[in-house]
């Protein structure tokens, strides 16, 4: 057994951050390509056109598992939003190959909420002496709201058949879903604005507010994440029992105490195998070996070449771009605006 000092570990934090910052910046740079085009849009098409990004429709999870539940279905992708389906079957790859790891290290709202959590960490510290975690009896039936609105929408998806799903998905609702997104964040009303607020003033005191209690992504990576074969696995002989581990993990599961981590809450992180002073005794293992690890170290580096490489099939495969021309999406941007401000009576139509 070898000890190493805590201090000189390799850390896998710093990669993590700057895997999570790429995505981020990926995430800015899909924001201001597509309020380019929502101007171009708003302008009736005169002034000069941006190309909507097919990767704005990584916001679309709802479209992307509708559209992958039809491909099951059928064996064919709707061209509506594809570039979604494969961001999506990208995302749930690498949670069933590194559990719920998307959310550490890929997912721009798992960062900002991290950010916001180190942020509020610090003045709990201050103010309380202690970091603030709720009681399990609020976190239990908490927890089981992400899986209620996932349920809502599993249910929702699952009950309809191919040509209801096709219906769907080549609606202008469908269509113009990532545009209406837009309009919600660009036009905010003040309820919306006011729940927000309290999501964050939340996510300051109690940490992942939105991803422990309120995300249904989450929940359902956090289900597939259990399938995964690779699990932090503590070696009880070689373990000092600091509880280091524990206290490290922002998910609050109690590492030290496990032989495996088996939760829908692990975000494979690696915060507690990095906290662990003693070499060999946490590690990420597959479930079904005792002394074989998946090397710490290229973790981040499998994230992105099993994002990269999904993602670049639906490229390749000419199944990135949407199937839609700019006079459709003019003449269903008119549409838009005017129900949305007020004229309900005006019906879609996304053949003209
Ligand atoms: S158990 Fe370890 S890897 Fe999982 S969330 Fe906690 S600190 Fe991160
Ligand atoms: S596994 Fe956890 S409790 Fe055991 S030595 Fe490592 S950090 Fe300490």
């Amino acid at each position: 057994m070898a000890f190493i000092n805590k201090n000189t570990a390799p850390s896998e934090q710093k990669k993590r951050f700057i895997v999570q910052l790429f995505f981020a910046s990926l995430t800015i740079w899909i924001g201001v390509q597509f309020y380019l085009f929502v101007n171009w849009l708003n302008s009736g098409g005169t002034t000069t056109f941006v190309e909507r990004p097919p990767g704005v429709e990584a916001f679309l999870p709802i479209s992307s598992l509708m559209n992958l539940y039809y491909f099951i279905l059928t064996g064919h992708i709707n061209h509506v939003h594809p570039a979604g389906l494969f961001i999506f079957i990208a995302i749930l790859a690498i949670s069933f190959i590194f559990g719920k790891s998307f959310c550490s290290w890929v997912c721009p709202i798992g960062f900002i909420s991290e950010l916001i959590g180190d942020f509020g960490e610090k003045i709990e510290k201050k103010i309380f002496k202690k970091k603030i975690v709720l009681p399990k009896i609020l976190d239990y039936p908490l927890r089981s709201i992400k899986y209620l609105i996932l349920a809502f929408f599993a249910y929702s998806i699952f009950s309809m058949s191919a040509n209801a799903l096709n219906s769907f998905l080549n609606s202008p609702y469908n269509m113009m879903v990532d545009v209406k997104l837009y309009n919600f964040f660009a036009h905010i009303s003040l309820f919306s604005l006011t729940v927000i607020t309290v999501i964050f003033v939340l996510s300051v005191f109690i940490r992942n507010f939105w991803c422990r209690y309120l995300c249904p992504y989450g929940a359902l990576l956090g289900i597939f994440s259990l399938l995964s074969p690779n699990k932090i696995k503590r070696n009880s002989t070689s373990c000092i029992n600091c509880d280091l581990c524990t206290k490290a993990c922002p998910s609050h599961i109690n590492v030290a105490k496990v032989s495996t981590v088996i939760s829908d809450e692990c975000t494979t992180c690696l915060s507690c195998v990095d906290a662990c002073p003693v070499e060999n005794t946490l590690d990420v293992k597959p479930v079904f070996t005792k002394t074989q690890k998946v090397d710490k170290k290229y973790i981040g580096f499998v994230i992105l070449i099993i994002y990269f490489f999904i993602t670049s099939i639906g490229v390749i495969s000419n199944n990135w771009q949407n199937n839609k021309s700019k006079s459709v999406y003019l003449h269903l941007y008119k549409k838009l605006e005017t129900i949305e401000h007020g004229t309900r009576s005006v019906s879609f139509d996304v053949t003209k």
